[in-house]
């Protein structure tokens, strides 16, 4: 265990140079002080998490104080945001104070979200509100509970500080941990400013740091990105599994460590619904659900132009290939777990997809549905949930072929079933309805929700004693709640 100042620095990216980032300190926020941390997250970092409590931690990640050995940075990237390309975006409002290395020796990147301008700020204030950092910090921790490769989060720092979004609201900031901050859009800056050898110096920066089994390959470029192919489906697979929709599949949000990353007004499904958009102003629908998977090829194939300096087109065309197979074999691989089956029969993608039909039809709850499936033997379970469908005679239908597929899957006991079933389907998610009572509460300075529905979603497959409230419906005006893109 360590304490505050005994965090070891190793900073790799900054020693990149000025072409890849620039020097800039963070503006403290005023009166900080701790409105949540991740305990789990603290231990990457072999963090104490007795020291969350003290003021010297909301003075570290408020903006107030820095670590000798850190070297605060903005990252400059680019990106094709709504699928159109901007030219030059970066750290409008985040920084990376530096890396840590921690006992095991894995390095961690600290990047504190909402320090303040930037040269990259654009028309911004280089600010994050409380809400969004709530949320931020939520999701991260909750993905990643959930088996969900995602970017993590120590922690949130509230303030006095006013920010103007559609009101006045409070300054916050949330450090977040990952192995990388480095996007597809980095990638993309080099390659459309024509710099090569940056360009170059990036690919053997993310080769040698993040990839460096790739070395051993013929063409170790091209390993590195039939990797991030992979990591990528993989992903989406999870998230379509899960129900998450990011809402801002931009190719500046989009980790090459293949992490859910830069979390905007995403969401959680609620009733079901392929077309669900969580997004108010993706008017199209370009990251609505069930788009998240071609986006995820689309965003792909633009890092794949970016890469066409180091790597043929076929061959970057032949690793594009490899994503919708690779998706489709995790995604069933997921569903069918979640179904609690063991084997695979050909039918059962039709299986999945007839399920998901049904339940989008009669607006029925999608992690709750199956959760509850777990709850019982197939033919108990199955009668007692036929009531939240509104095609009757369809979900018979459906049942009649999930009743004996599952008896034809194996003898088992119902315990064994149970057991395997809810290691795999969550009691608990991040509804956004428990998002916006924890917000409001924080709000007007009680952090006391936030803190407890953490805690929740820390350990989402396992019933937790008096938490039920955590595990329903979302009620009437929880249920279409609009969220800002505002952050
Ligand atoms: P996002 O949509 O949050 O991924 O952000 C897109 C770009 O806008 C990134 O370059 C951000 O750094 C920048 N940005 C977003 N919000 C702000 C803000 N309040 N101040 C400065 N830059 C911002
Ligand atoms: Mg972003």
């Amino acid at each position: 265990m360590k304490a505050l100042d005994e965090l070891t620095f190793d900073n790799r990216f900054a020693r990149l140079g000025d072409a890849f980032s620039t020097h800039v300190l963070p503006e403290p926020l005023d009166e900080p002080r701790l409105v949540v941390a991740s305990k789990a997250a603290m231990a990457l970092l072999d963090l104490d998490p007795a020291v969350a409590e003290t003021s010297v931690f909301a003075e570290l990640f408020g903006g107030h104080k820095l670590w000798a050995e850190a070297e605060p940075r903005a990252m400059v990237y680019s990106g094709h945001q709504f699928g159109g390309y901007t030219p030059q975006l970066g750290d409008g409002r985040g920084l990376l104070l530096g890396e840590v290395y921690n006992e095991a020796g894995e390095h961690w990147d600290l990047h504190l979200k909402g320090a303040g301008m930037t040269p990259y700020s654009r028309m911004g204030d280089g600010r994050a509100v409380l809400r969004s950092s709530i949320r931020e910090f939520l999701a991260s921790e909750a993905l990643h509970a959930l088996g969900i490769p995602t970017s993590r989060a120590l922690c949130v720092i509230g303030s006095s500080t006013p920010v103007w979004r559609e009101k006045q609201e409070r300054g916050a900031m949330v450090l977040r941990l990952a192995h990388s901050h480095i996007r597809f859009g980095h990638f993309e800056y080099f390659y459309y400013t024509k710099k090569p050898e940056q360009q170059a110096e990036l690919a053997e920066h993310v080769l040698n740091l993040h990839y460096p089994e790739c070395r051993e390959q013929p063409e170790p470029y091209l390993a590195m990105f039939r990797e991030i192919v992979e990591r990528n489906a993989e992903m989406i697979a999870k998230w379509q599994a899960y129900g998450f929709c990011h809402g801002v599949m931009n190719t500046d949000n989009m980790s090459i460590l293949g992490i859910t990353f830069d979390f905007g007004p995403f969401a959680f499904l609620d009733d079901f619904d392929a077309h669900f958009i969580c997004n108010h102003s993706d008017h199209e629908g370009r990251y609505s659900f069930s788009n998240q998977v071609p986006i995820g090829q689309w965003n792909l194939s633009a890092l794949a132009q970016a890469l066409t300096p180091f790597i043929s087109v076929d061959a970057l065309k032949e690793a594009l290939g490899l994503y919708l197979p690779l998706y489709q074999a995790h995604y069933l691989d997921l569903m069918r777990r979640r179904l609690g089956l063991t084997t695979a029969e050909d039918a059962d993608q039709q299986l999945v997809e007839r399920l998901l039909k049904l339940m989008q039809n009669s607006g029925v709850d999608y992690t709750l549905f199956l959760r509850h499936l777990g709850d019982e033997p197939a033919a108990l379970a199955v009668a007692r949930l036929r009531d939240d469908f509104v095609d009757l005679a369809g979900f018979d239908a459906w049942a009649e072929q999930y009743k004996p597929r599952v008896a034809r899957d194996g003898d088992y006991t119902q315990e064994q079933r149970r057991e395997r079933m809810h290691a795999v389907n969550p009691l608990y998610i991040l509804r956004n309805y428990l998002a916006q009572n924890a917000i409001a509460a924080a709000e007007s300075g009680d952090y006391s929700e936030v803190r407890r529905l953490h805690d929740v979603l820390t350990r989402p497959f396992e019933e937790q004693a008096g938490m039920e409230q955590y595990a329903q419906r979302p009620p009437d005006w929880g249920k279409h709640l609009e969220i800002s893109c505002s952050s």
